[in-house]
């Protein structure tokens, strides 16, 4: 299949791994700040196929892992509420708070339904004038068009029973966040392809700047991946630190300047916590004061949400690249898909969950019996 076959091929993948070991003299640390990406290395083995000086940092860029527990939970008592019709992507559903989740408030009777886009629930709110209807608006730049689109939609239409509960957060100020920590690690960045798809790559060249460090916008498959970590590795040896673009197939520097002027319309930049890492500085968007009206935090007194973490849980350890998730003595035990305790095994695309699915029994010996 064009696009997938093409960027899945062995043989140009090795040619890569060669490419990557014939220039690399000296140990480097490459977070891939995308879980799409951490989810196609760990998958296909590209960490364990590279040459040993090369590691990859998991970054936290798996928008539902990074979400906080708050959130969550503020979500789960908003739709609880009678006559509330809380929409969510399928990808939210299962995702734990303190003490259950949306699929279990649906089994106690609250009206809980998946949607493909935000624009079905305000037409859901259109044909239901007599309930409130929820969008739970989470997610990094990609999603923030569309869930922008579908607040500007309700506002001209004149729809004053919809509103979102809005968790966005922003890449460039979580990489800036992780370059300016004391004890950051990492050398280079791999940075998210559908996130430069919507906002482009101009936001990428004064970090590169200021900080010195190479930045790659890299793509999903495998063959993207390894000429990500191909270009940043000679950018590094080459004590260079540019901005490059190795998706170039569907990320422009200007990006999709109508959605960014939509979503410059309808959000405005804040302060937003990041599960696992804590509070970072003008890394979210929030509606902005024209559409404040549309916001569901203020729309419904849920009142004060007090959500601690796990005292187990590492993912802030983990998304730093200080330890690898099965390093966390959690890990697989009291920790699970199905009942995580931190950040990054709430979703598919989390580094825990990633090494979950993949990784679990390596250094396991399997007897295999003759009987079969
Ligand atoms: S395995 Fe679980 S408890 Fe350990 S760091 Fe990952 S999410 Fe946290």
């Amino acid at each position: 299949m064009k696009y997938l076959d093409e960027f899945n091929d062995p043989e140009l993948a090795k040619k890569l791994f060669a490419d990557i070991d014939r220039v690399t003299t000296k140990r480097w640390a490459i977070m891939e700040v995308c879980g799409g990406q951490t989810h196609a290395i760990i998958r296909n083995g590209i960490d364990q196929l590279l040459n040993d000086k090369i590691e990859l940092i998991h970054g936290p860029g798996c928008p539902v892992c990074v979400t906080p527990l708050g959130g969550i939970d503020k979500a789960l008592a908003i739709a609880s509420l009678p006559d509330v019709i809380f929409c969510s992507f399928g990808d939210m559903i299962r995702v734990p708070g303190s003490n259950r989740d949306l699929f279990q408030v649906r089994s106690e009777g609250g009206d809980v339904r998946i949607v493909y886009s935000p624009l079905d629930a305000v037409k859901l709110a259109e044909e239901n004038p007599d309930k409130e209807v929820v969008f739970f608006a989470i997610g990094f730049e990609t999603t923030a068009p569309a869930n922008a689109m579908s607040v500007h939609q309700a506002k001209q239409r004149g729809i004053t029973n919809f509103s979102v509960l809005v968790s966005h957060v922003l890449v460039p100020p979580a990489i800036e966040a992780i370059v300016d920590a004391e004890d950051s690690r990492v050398d280079g960045f791999l940075a998210a392809g559908h996130v430069c798809s919507i906002m482009g790559t101009w936001q990428y060249g004064p970090l590169v700047d200021k900080h010195q460090v190479p930045i790659v916008v890299t793509g999903f498959e495998p063959l993207d991946v390894l000429e990500g970590i191909r270009r940043v590795v000679i950018q590094l040896e080459e004590g260079r630190a540019e901005l490059e673009n190795a998706y170039p197939r569907v990320v422009s520097e200007e990006g999709n300047v109508h959605a960014q002027t939509l979503v410059a319309e309808v959000f405005e930049v804040c302060d937003r916590m990041w599960r696992g890492i804590g509070e970072i500085p003008q890394s979210g968007w929030r509606l902005a004061p024209a559409y404040r009206e549309f916001d569901a935090e203020l729309r419904f007194d849920v009142g004060a949400i007090d959500s601690p973490e796990s005292e187990l849980c590492r993912s802030g350890e983990v998304l730093q690249g200080f330890i690898k998730p099965n390093e966390c003595e959690a890990f697989g035990k009291e920790c699970t898909p199905r009942k995580p305790l931190g950040a990054t095994m709430v979703s598919s695309e989390g580094a825990c969950a990633a090494y979950y699915q993949y990784r679990r029994l390596d250094g396991i010996e399997v007897e295999v019996s003759a009987g079969g």
